[in-house]
């Protein structure tokens, strides 16, 4: 017995109404780029599932590039045989007959409520027939060894033994776009991720200072782009010439409210650059208590410079999950080599843990920062990382009228 489809279940199965048509639209879009190195697959999709035909293809590395695919919630493998009884006692003693196994039962479901059999009946007279035709065949119906699935859907009844998890979440490009703070660290990655299960796409800013930072984490950075594709395959990395401004701060404020200060300075431009590029919130990696900077108290000091909501999905998280998850996407082995941030370079001795707004307005009226802060949105530089391959674009040339 070949199995002949995989049967792709969706997730977030309380999405309804318009909302589910976008769902099933932008996955079924996601599913074909993850699959388009298969040229002889073909697709169906309903209201409840998506269909893989397999088309003799071997499902296990489909199986493997699905599971990577937000939205899915399980991948099952399918053979779809005639509704009509004979048909499918002989198919599911023969799907039986090539699975090993000692126990099993039959779990049925008829979503067809014209056919002749109420599920229980289905599953019992199937379940005979398989004991009767399999004298090595037991039932066990708490801890079976095969769980045999027969759904009857109007078109036709779908056998399955076997269920693989998929990544959950929603389809990407569901849930708008936001700004995503990337600093080469182990955290933003992961944060990132996070967006992109959720079905929101990324745009990602870095704050770099050369000459103090170096190429070297363009390297990195362009190497997590490249793992971050696997989820969204074209995405933008907007690179802010951080120096001059990061001098500014240091040559104004007082060392312990350096850094409290320079990332006031980074969600002031992380917001200019989500309004013109249209996304709807900004991303951080920031996990509360991590380091100074990432205090509640300091969350609220570098907060209050913009309305802009300011999303952080590791902030309850603690750092061996993220380090986990880091392993799972790839990021962790390029986070971890050695690089200069600017918040790193910068680090003064003792810095603030409660900050306070007052103090951080009073800093600021040292010195002019505003026409900094233009000239590091006017200078940005961008990469474009598409499917691994990249583009580097000087002084941002898109970004008059874009969009
Ligand atoms: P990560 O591991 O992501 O670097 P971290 O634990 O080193 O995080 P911080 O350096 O305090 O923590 O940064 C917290 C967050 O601020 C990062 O996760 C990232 O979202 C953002 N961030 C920090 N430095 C930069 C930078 N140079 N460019 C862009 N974003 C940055
Ligand atoms: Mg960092």
């Amino acid at each position: 017995m070949n199995y002949d489809h995989l049967m792709i279940h969706y997730g977030e199965l309380s999405t309804k109404g318009d909302n589910k048509k976008a769902f099933i639209r932008e996955l079924g879009k996601n599913i074909r780029h993850a699959l388009k190195g298969f040229p002889t697959l073909s697709f169906r999709h309903d209201h409840d599932h998506t269909y893989v035909v397999l088309n003799g293809e071997d499902p296990k590395p489909i199986i493997e590039a699905l599971q990577e695919v937000s939205g899915i919630q399980k991948i099952s493998l399918v053979y779809r045989s005639e509704k009509d009884f004979a048909s499918l006692k002989e198919n599911a003693l023969s799907l039986m007959k090539s699975e090993q196994g000692k126990t099993f039962k039959v779990i049925a479901k008829r979503s067809d409520k014209t056919y002749p059999k109420h599920s229980y009946e289905i599953a019992r007279e199937l379940g005979g027939y398989l004991l009767k035709n399999c004298p090595s065949l037991s039932v066990d119906v708490h801890h079976p060894d095969l769980s045999l699935h027969v759904e009857i859907r109007d078109d036709a009844a779908y056998l399955y033994a076997h269920t693989y998890p998929g990544a959950g979440g929603y389809p990407l490009g569901m849930n708008g776009k936001i700004m995503m703070m990337l600093s080469g660290g182990i955290d933003s990655p992961v944060a990132a991720y996070a967006f992109l299960r959720r079905g929101v796409r990324i745009e990602c800013i870095h704050f770099a200072a050369p000459p103090y930072t170096s190429d070297a984490v363009l390297d990195k950075l362009k190497d997590i782009l490249r793992q971050l594709n696997v989820y969204q395959p074209d995405i933008r990395l907007n690179i802010v010439p951080f120096t001059k401004l990061q001098l500014a701060i240091y040559q104004n404020v007082d060392e312990p409210y350096c850094i409290t200060i320079m990332r006031r300075m980074m969600f002031r431009i992380a917001e200019r650059l989500a309004k013109l590029h249209h996304c709807l919130a900004i991303g951080s990696g920031e996990s509360i208590g991590q380091v100074a900077s990432q205090t509640l108290e300091s969350m609220i000091a570098i907060n209050s410079v913009t309305n802009y909501p300011i999303i952080r999905p590791l902030a309850v998280m603690d750092k061996l999950q993220v380090i986990q998850l880091a392993e799972k996407i790839g990021t962790y082995e390029i986070s971890i080599r050695p690089f200069e941030d600017c918040c790193t370079i910068f680090k003064p001795k003792k810095p603030k843990t409660k900050p306070k707004i007052s103090e951080c307005e009073y800093f600021e009226k040292k010195f002019a920062w505003e026409p900094l802060v233009d000239e590091c949105v006017r200078n940005v530089s961008v990469i474009i990382m598409k499917e691994g391959e990249e583009a580097y674009y000087e002084h941002d040339d898109l970004q008059e009228g874009r969009e």
